[in-house]
């Protein structure tokens, strides 16, 4: 059986990420999408949050939606995962997604890195977009599945969305 895992933040899923998710189910048999608790990183999404998200955007028996600390390479031996996938919107995405792919392979050799190129809609596509469009009270409808539109939507009205300043910032 191909196992994938598919990390991030997911802070919170947009539809960015599920066109990749349901891209890359295509190339396995069974897909782990892995939300990285990272206590460093401040999140506007509890972990739990940011998982019971995804679960109601997709459904596949194919697809699983684990919590995630640690070290990718690891995780991955653990669960017996022959690729990580990442999606690529820029350029920019390209070097740090590079020497993360290298480092990964040679902490587990066993460990390649499947690099998605992300459909053109979704180019400029990213949770902190979408949770900046939210805090001045935009419609993030076009971002984010139907399904959680509202959830999202209320949970950022409640918060700030940026977890490290607290500040509101780039759109106004
Ligand atoms: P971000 O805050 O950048 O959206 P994540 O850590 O949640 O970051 O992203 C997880 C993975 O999804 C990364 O591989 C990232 O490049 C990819 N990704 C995020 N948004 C998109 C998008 N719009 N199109 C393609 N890939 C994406």
């Amino acid at each position: 059986m191909k196992i994938g895992i598919y990390p991030g933040s997911f802070d919170p899923v947009t539809l960015g990420h599920l066109d990749i998710i349901s891209r890359a189910v295509k190339v396995f048999d069974h897909l782990i999408v892995a939300v990285m608790v990272n206590p460093q990183k401040h999140c506007s999404f509890t972990a739990e949050e940011r998982i019971t998200l995804i679960r109601e955007a997709v459904q596949d028996d194919n697809i699983e939606v684990v919590a995630f600390d640690g070290l990718l390479a690891d995780y991955a031996k653990m669960r017996q995962a022959t690729a990580i996938v990442k999606g690529l919107r820029a350029l920019s995405d390209f070097e740090y997604e590079f020497q993360m792919a290298l480092t990964n392979k040679k902490l587990n050799p066993m460990l390649d890195t499947l690099f998605l190129a992300t459909s053109a809609e979704y180019m400029f596509l990213s949770s902190s977009m979408v949770k900046q469009v939210a805090s001045f009270g935009g419609d993030i409808s076009a971002f984010v599945p139907p399904s959680i539109l509202q959830e999202i939507q209320e949970r950022l009205s409640r918060r700030s969305f940026d977890g490290n300043t607290g500040n509101r910032r780039g759109l106004s």
